[in-house]
């Protein structure tokens, strides 16, 4: 039951990690999988049902852009808007060789979900190009990025679609587009896109937001099953923007971080590590095990006997291979799809608690809705008051998603699924269809 798609990616609406490899599925088909699941759950108009299986639009584009060395080449764009009954559109752009329009499709709807399960006022979408942006150079990214703005020009809008950056794409490439964007319309139009540097009129706390989210909803899941943070003992796979941010959060907020891990391996010190003390991804990329007195694997990692989890790497880490092993009694899911859907069921068997990535790392794109906020009414935010909001936000979908989980006696990933497709179906149902 998680989300689908590919590789990893290092950005807020990046929502849409995974694929199977191993226990293949697209993310089409998970997103489908995942709504007829909740849908069996709930009272719900079939009509609705059927409806959400498609997205509203699709729009592909040819993206031709002259190379430094004068050729001319020509990529593929898409943007696929799957619902938007509950406020415009909204989901990141990737660049990415493997985009496609069906991957689109199925990320786009999964934000669908996941902007739901937030309360946020906006529906789901996703896009890219299929390029690899590592065989770009600066420049010809750029122009790659402006084309592909001017190419969307009249589907996206901070009133129509919102992108944000994802897989391949950063603040930078949105300040072009909203540079391009803005050219065009003849006035700065900032809250085109999100994930802006400050700047332009990008939000203080968004680079943190995910793994501020990830902390948070830890803290709330130790709070619910009465377990102390100073006498919880955490594993954090990954040591980039999520992983960095929510093992320190909750390093400060008095848990024992146990093991951190990058790609070369996991620092483990079951007394505790000061994780101020090791640089992240971004201060010094894959340096963890430099750090480190012991070192395990990343499997390791996955298997300790600690009180929570949290996979904040890659998807598919969690597999009906080592599912079994898993000794945690709660799993926060940071990245996105980090437990295949075979695994699920075998922790759900085991009864280790899986809180699912759809709400455990939904900061990036409520912080995204915080900067829509502050572009389109021209203010500012200082980062306490994001901070703050932040928090606000993620209680709520909490509060939200543990009354299902009470009533229902689902899993809570179920329950998180079963508050977002309510929202969307009340709302479609609420506004009817046009004939
Ligand atoms: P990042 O690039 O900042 O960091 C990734 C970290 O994972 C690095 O420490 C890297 O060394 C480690 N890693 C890479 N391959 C690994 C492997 N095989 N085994 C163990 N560790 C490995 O990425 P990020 O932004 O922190 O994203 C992590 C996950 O969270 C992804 O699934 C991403 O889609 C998801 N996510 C990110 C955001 C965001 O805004 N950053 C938002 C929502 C979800």
């Amino acid at each position: 039951m998680t989300m689908a798609s590919k590789p990893t990616s290092n950005h807020e609406e990046s929502d849409s990690e995974v694929s199977h490899p191993s226990e293949s599925e697209s993310a089409l088909e998970t997103a489908r999988r995942q709504l007829y699941h909740a849908a069996n759950h709930l009272d719900i108009d079939s009509n609705i049902v059927e409806r959400l299986k498609y997205p509203k639009k699709i729009h592909e584009v040819t993206i031709p852009i002259e190379r430094d060395d004068g050729t001319v080449e020509v990529f593929t764009g898409y943007r696929a808007q799957h619902d938007s009954v509950r406020g415009p559109f909204k989901g990141g752009l990737r660049y990415h060789p493997e985009v496609t329009r069906d991957e689109c499709v199925g990320l786009g709807m999964w934000m669908t979900w996941k902007c739901a399960v937030m309360n946020l006022p906006f529906g789901g979408a996703k896009g890219g190009i299929a390029v690899n942006p590592k065989a770009l150079s600066p420049n010809e990214k750029e122009r790659l990025t402006r084309r592909f703005a001017q190419e969307l020009r009249d589907v996206i809008g901070p009133t129509q679609d919102i992108p944000a950056p994802d897989m391949g794409t950063d603040p930078q490439t949105m300040a072009w587009l909203m540079d391009a964007y803005s050219m065009q319309e003849g006035e700065t139009t900032p809250g085109v896109v999100t994930g802006k540097p400050p700047v332009v009129g990008g939000s203080e706390g968004r680079e943190e937001a995910p793994g501020r989210s990830v902390a948070i909803i830890t803290r709330l899941v130790c709070e619910y099953y009465d377990r102390q943070l100073e006498e919880t003992t955490v594993a954090v796979q990954g040591y980039g923007s999520v992983g960095s941010n929510a093992a320190r959060l909750l390093d400060e907020w008095g848990a024992t971080i146990v093991a951190i891990s990058d790609v070369n391996g996991a620092m483990y010190d079951p007394t505790g590590i000061d994780t101020h003390s090791v640089p992240s991804h971004d201060e010094k990329p894959e340096a963890v095990t430099e750090y480190a007195d012991t070192v395990i694997s990343n499997d390791e990692l996955l298997t300790l006997d600690v009180d929570v989890l949290i996979p904040a790497a890659l998807g598919n880490v969690i597999t009906k291979e080592n599912a079994d092993a898993i000794a945690a009694e709660i799993v926060v899911e940071g990245a996105n799809g980090p437990t295949t859907s075979t695994a699920d069921a075998i922790l759900a068997e085991q009864e280790i608690e899986v809180v699912p990535d759809i709400l455990a790392n939904a900061g990036g794109v409520t912080v995204s809705y915080f900067e829509w906020l502050q572009d389109i009414n021209r203010r500012s935010w200082s980062l306490k008051r994001v901070n703050d909001e932040l928090e606000t936000e993620m209680r709520a979908a909490w509060n939200a998603v543990q009354a299902e989980f009470e009533s229902r006696d689902v899993t809570w990933r179920d329950a998180a699924y079963i508050v977002a497709l309510s929202r969307i179906a009340e709302a479609h149902e609420t506004r009817g269809l046009w004939p």
